[in-house]
């Protein structure tokens, strides 16, 4: 075959076959093609776009670049997917509140991308946890547990892998063909039966506009479904933080608070939400909202903190994590709070901003294999539509000098607008699939 033809047929509209995907990407995995032909083939499917066909065609040809995983654990593997967002710590939570409702997730999970933060980063804020683990340990831990969340091994999608970072310096990462087969492949090779997508759409998103959030979201369901998973969407809100804190071990503080005294919260009510919603799409439960009171049953009887626990220590955390956690997560050293600028209510809060204060204290990467300082970020952040006195706190920071916490206080009082009325948004916006 000849990577040229391949790529005139995407400039030119012409779907390639799934026989030409195949060998397409796994030249993006053997290096076989190369880089100017993979960052070519990038700009024509951003430019021309791609038929439903021709998408469900190459996120299986860049699952099936490496190893694809498979589960035998006598009920469907699910997971959940978020297009990434601030405060986003619903898989920490979400997967051990599933776990203890009997319902398996092997869960492949991400670093932090861009101004948003990654779950294994924030997992692996508690002392002793690794998410590199090798594939047995990770059944073992399934198998255990009922859950696990790890970190893909190099085997898996290795064309993503390459065509994502080819994107990344070409200008090609914002098509919604290329994102969705990069997502999809990743977690079609886990193995999954179903996939329940949290599409972030607000400031603190890639999508900022409901718009492309509902293109993506359908995208993604309809490719999940086309390649034999399962799919369905939640568009949510993103134009502030999903919990009250950003950073990693901040947002463990946010979960171990749901696990031991659950309240309602927005990041309860969405793990809550998409967790019925994946319940119902493999067919473990008839209706979202029996297997909601199934969901928070297992929360308010401290089932879903045991798996935790077991899982946190199976990772090489402490045992019994629970047991005084407070004291066993990393403390910034410089801890105050910010005050509100002027008097009002809060209005907006730029999420972009926000995640990109956490990464510059350092609580994110600035280059690829970064060291993160796990101790950092904004907590006790003030949602949308609180009232304030000017002086009195929007948030508190926690940075590890005098000199970081004065800059990361300037952007957080920059990403916050405060004025006389404050919009009132819904968390959930909408659904696909
Ligand atoms: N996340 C991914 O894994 N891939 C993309 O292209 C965008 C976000």
């Amino acid at each position: 075959m000849d990577a040229r033809l391949i790529i005139e047929k995407v400039r030119d509209g012409v779907e390639p076959t799934q026989a030409e995907l195949n060998w397409f990407a796994r030249g993006l995995a053997d290096g076989g093609v190369t880089d100017a032909q993979a960052g070519a083939f990038a700009m024509a499917a951003l430019l021309k776009g791609m038929s439903d066909d021709a998408r469900v065609a190459l996120t299986l040809a860049m699952r099936d670049s490496g190893d694809v995983l498979q589960w035998n654990l006598g009920k469907p593997a699910i997971d959940k997917h978020s297009t990434g967002g601030i405060g986003d710590c619903v898989s920490l939570l979400l997967a051990p509140m599933l776990a203890a409702v009997g319902v398996p997730v092997p869960m492949i999970s991400g670093r932090g991308l861009g101004h948003t933060g990654g779950t294994l980063d924030k997992l692996e804020a508690i002392p002793g946890v690794s998410t590199e683990v090798s594939e047995a340990r990770f059944r073992e831990i399934v198998d255990e547990v009922g859950c696990a969340i790890v970190s893909a091994s190099n085997k898996m999608a290795p064309a993503d892998k390459r065509l994502y970072a080819i994107r990344d310096v070409t200008g090609s990462v914002p098509s919604i063909d290329l994102i969705t087969a990069s997502i999809l492949s990743k977690k079609l090779a886990a193995g999954l039966d179903a996939l329940i997508l949290d599409v972030k759409c607000g400031s603190g998103a890639f999508m900022e506009t409901e718009e492309d959030a509902r293109a993506l979201a359908k995208s993604l369901v309809s490719t999940a479904n086309g390649a034999g998973c399962k799919g369905a969407a939640l568009i949510t809100d993103m134009s502030q933080p999903l919990a009250s804190a950003a950073g990693n071990a901040l947002e463990v503080v946010e979960v171990m608070q749901a696990l031991t005294d659950p309240k309602n919260s927005r990041l309860v009510d969405l793990s809550l939400a998409l967790g019925a919603e994946a319940m119902v799409l493999a067919g473990l439960d008839t209706a979202p909202e029996v297997a909601a009171v199934k969901l928070r049953d297992g929360l308010q009887s401290g089932a879903a903190l045991v798996k935790f626990d077991t899982m946190v220590a199976m990772l090489g955390g402490p045992e019994q994590f629970s047991d005084g956690w407070q004291q066993r997560l990393p403390e910034a050293n410089v801890i105050r709070e910010i005050p509100a600028p002027k008097t009002g209510k809060i209005a907006a809060l730029d999420g972009h901003a926000i995640g990109m204060g956490v990464v510059h204290m350092g609580g994110g990467r600035m280059r690829g294999g970064d060291r993160i300082d796990p101790s950092v970020g904004y907590s006790d952040i003030l949602p949308i539509g609180a009232e304030v006195q000017k002086g009195t706190p929007v948030a508190r920071l926690h940075a590890s000098s005098e000199r970081s916490a004065q800059a990361a206080e300037r952007a957080f009082q920059a990403a916050v607008t405060i004025a006389d009325d404050a919009p009132s948004l819904p968390l959930i916006l909408g659904k696909a699939g």
